[in-house]
C-alpha cells in the first residue's frame, strides 16, 4: 500500500505529505511500478544555503535559503522563488513537486524546481533584497542555468529581483545569459503576457470548467481569496467576461459587494495604496474567514496553501473551485469536496498558465526574438484549453475527480519519458 497518513506540522498539514497523498492515489490507479514511484517519489537534489547579508545598519545577518530540484526528466528544472518569513524546506519540496507535475501538465518540456529565502521582503529595504538576491543567486551559481535550472517569480518576488538575478548569475559567467531566469521586466527580456499569464490562465481554466458544468458566466458570481498579481488579474479577466465578483481579498481584510465589486477600480485603489486594498470603499468590509464559504458559484484561492481543509470544507457553497494558489486545499478536504459534487480545477493544471509563458519567455530569450501580445495570449490559451481537456478526459476514463486527474496526467507523463531516459 503507497498510502501514508500525513504528519501534521504544527496545526497545519506538511504541504509536501499532502501532496504525496495525491501523488499515491494517482500512482495506484495509474498501476505506476515501483522502480518509476521510487524516483518520483523524492525530489533529485535539495540545496540549503546560508547567506551573509550586509543590512543597511551595517551589521551583518545571515539567512537561509533553499533551492530544490525535484525532477529533470522532462528537461531542465524550472520553478520560481518564494521570499517569506515562514517558508519552510517542506513547503519548497512540495512546491517543487508541483512545479514537476504542472510543466507535465501543460506538456512543456521543463522538469520542477523552487526556491526559497526565509526573510521578510516587506521589512527589508530594496537595497538589502538586493543584495540578499545577488548572494543567493551566486551560492547557486552553479545550480542554476538555462540548460539546468531556471528559476522564476514566486510569493514575495517579481521582476525586480529576477533582474538582480539575471544581472548576478550574467557576471559569474562572463556574459549575458537572459534565458536563466524568466519573468524578468520586459526591457530586459522579459516576455509580453507575462505578468498577467497565471491569472488568464486561471481565467481560461474557470471558464472551461464552467463551459463543462452547463454555467453561464454572465449568470455567474465569485469570490476571490488574494488580490496580488494572479488573483487580481484573474478577477480582472474573469470580470470581462461577465462574471460578477461579489468578494475579494488581500492581507488587510475581505471586501464584498452583492452588486458585484468594480474590479477595474479595485485594481486602481490598490495600485495607488502601497498593493494593498486597505481602505477600499468600493465594497463593505467582511470576515476574511467567510469570503471562501460565501454564496457565490465560483470560489478562486489565490493566495497561500492550505485554506480550504476540514474546519470550513463543509460550509463551501461554491460549485466550482479554481486553484489560482498552489496547495490552497488541505488533501483531507478532497473527499469532502468530492463527496459535495464540486468539481475542482486543481492548481497543477489552474495556474499553469505562468510558467507556460515562462516558456515562451525561454523560447523567446533563447531566439533573440520577441513575440506580440497576441501571439502569447493566444499559443497560452490554446495550450490551457488542451491541457484542461486532457485532464477532464483523464478524470471521465478512470472516474477521479479532476485533481487526481491531473496527477495521472503529469505522471504517466513522466513515467513515460524516464522509461525512455532510463536510470543507470
Ligand atoms: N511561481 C510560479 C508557479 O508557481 C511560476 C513558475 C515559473 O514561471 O517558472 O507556477
Amino acid at each position: 500500500m503507497l498510502y501514508k497518513e500525513p504528519a501534521p506540522i504544527k496545526d497545519r498539514e506538511n504541504p509536501f505529505e499532502s501532496m504525496m497523498s495525491r501523488f499515491n492515489i494517482a500512482a495506484e490507479v495509474l498501476g505506476l511500478d515501483e522502480e518509476t514511484y521510487n524516483v518520483l517519489k523524492s525530489p533529485t537534489r535539495q540545496v540549503i544555503v546560508n547567506i551573509p547579508v550586509t543590512m543597511d545598519d551595517g551589521k551583518v545577518r545571515v539567512f537561509e535559503g533553499y533551492r530544490v530540484i525535484h525532477s529533470t526528466i522532462l528537461g531542465p528544472s524550472k520553478g520560481g522563488i518564494r521570499y517569506a518569513p515562514d517558508v519552510f524546506l517542506d513547503e519548497v519540496k512540495a512546491l517543487a513537486a508541483w512545479m514537476t507535475w504542472k510543466c507535465a501538465v501543460v506538456d512543456i518540456p521543463y522538469g520542477g524546481a523552487k526556491g526559497g529565502i526565509i526573510c521578510d521582503p516587506f521589512t527589508m529595504s530594496a537595497g538589502e533584497i538586493e543584495r540578499l538576491t545577488r548572494a543567493y543567486t551566486s551560492a547557486l551559481a552553479d545550480t542554476f542555468g538555462p540548460d539546468q535550472d531556471i528559476p522564476a517569480p514566486d510569493m514575495g518576488t517579481g521582476p525586480r529581483e529576477m533582474a538582480w538575478l539575471m544581472d548576478e548569475y550574467s557576471k559569474t559567467k562572463g556574459s549575458t545569459v537572459h534565458a536563466v531566469v524568466t519573468g524578468k521586466p520586459l526591457v530586459l527580456g522579459g516576455s509580453l503576457g507575462r505578468v498577467e499569464a497565471t491569472g488568464r490562465g486561471v481565467m481560461v481554466s474557470a471558464m472551461a470548467a464552467m463551459d463543462k458544468l452547463g454555467m453561464d458566466p454572465s449568470k455567474s458570481t465569485a469570490a476571490i481569496q488574494g488580490f496580488g498579481n494572479v488573483g487580481a488579474w484573474a478577477a480582472k479577466l474573469m470580470a470581462e467576461r461577465g462574471v460578477k465578483i461579489l468578494g475579494i481579498s488581500d492581507v488587510s481584510g475581505a471586501y464584498w459587494n452583492d452588486n458585484g465589486i468594480d474590479i477595474e477600480d479595485a485594481i486602481e485603489y490598490k495600485n495607488a495604496h502601497n498593493g494593498r486594498l486597505e481602505g477600499y470603499k468600493g465594497a463593505e468590509l467582511m470576515d476574511p474567514d467567510e469570503l471562501l464559504t460565501s454564496k457565490v458559484d465560483v470560489i478562486i484561492p489565490a493566495a497561500v496553501e492550505d485554506v480550504i481543509t476540514i474546519k470550513n470544507v463543509d460550509k463551501i457553497q461554491a460549485r466550482l473551485i479554481v486553484e489560482g494558489a498552489n496547495g490552497p486545499t488541505s488533501y483531507k478536504a478532497d473527499n469532502i469536496i468530492n463527496e459535495k459534487g464540486i468539481m475542482v480545477v486543481p492548481d497543477i493544471l489552474a495556474n499553469s498558465g505562468g510558467v507556460t509563458v515562462s516558456y515562451f519567455e525561454w523560447v523567446q530569450n533563447r531566439m533573440g526574438f520577441k513575440w506580440t501580445l497576441d501571439r502569447v495570449n493566444e499559443r497560452a490559451e490554446r495550450i490551457m484549453n488542451e491541457s484542461f481537456e486532457r485532464v477532464y478526459a483523464a478524470s471521465q476514463k478512470y472516474n477521479v475527480p479532476m485533481r487526481i486527474a491531473a496527477y495521472i496526467v503529469a505522471i504517466d507523463k513522466v513515467a513515460m519519458t524516464y522509461k525512455y531516459r532510463g536510470g543507470f
